[in-house]
């Protein structure tokens, strides 16, 4: 057996409680694959997650088809997040197991907006306001229609 298949899905990780409704989320874009929502302790504004609606560990045991919705969602949001942000690129990170950095264990890639000369705050450093996560889910809403 592959090391990777040693670690079954937690199917009551946070983002799966998200995908149940359990738990709330910003969330800015959905379709019949995907669930994208923002960070709640962002490493840059309007820093977002995308992740697949099936359950699946991270980069190791996703489907390739899910993998290829994630990208293409991430590319989506990127575009769109290049507008809401004005920004002056895109950031995109996907960790798996962790020694890899993973944390949560449902499959999510990063997106976050970077301006020239601005560095992303560590993980984890803070939680956002919730009216900060309103106001951003609202921008990028507003560039993804
Ligand atoms: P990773 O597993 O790639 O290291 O990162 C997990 C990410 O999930 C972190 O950036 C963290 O801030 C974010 N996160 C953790 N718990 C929650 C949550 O309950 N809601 C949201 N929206 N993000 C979360």
């Amino acid at each position: 057996m592959p090391d990777y298949e040693k670690h079954a899905y937690d199917t009551n990780n946070i983002f799966a409680k998200i995908l149940r409704s359990e738990f709330p989320c910003h969330k800015v874009y959905e379709n019949e694959h995907v669930l994208a929502f923002l960070d709640i302790m962002p490493r840059a504004p309007g820093h977002t997650l995308v992740i697949p609606k099936a359950a699946a560990r991270n980069i190791l045991d996703v489907s390739p088809d899910d993998l290829a919705h994630v990208a293409i969602a991430s590319q989506k949001i990127a575009r769109a997040a290049m507008t809401a942000f004005t920004a002056d690129g895109i950031t995109l990170q996907q960790f798996s197991e962790t020694a890899g950095g993973q944390v949560v264990f449902h499959l999510h890639v990063h997106v976050m907006p970077r301006h020239t000369g601005i560095a992303l705050l560590p993980p984890a450093s803070r939680k956002e306001d919730v009216k900060v996560l309103e106001d951003n889910a609202t921008r990028l809403i507003a560039a993804l229609e």
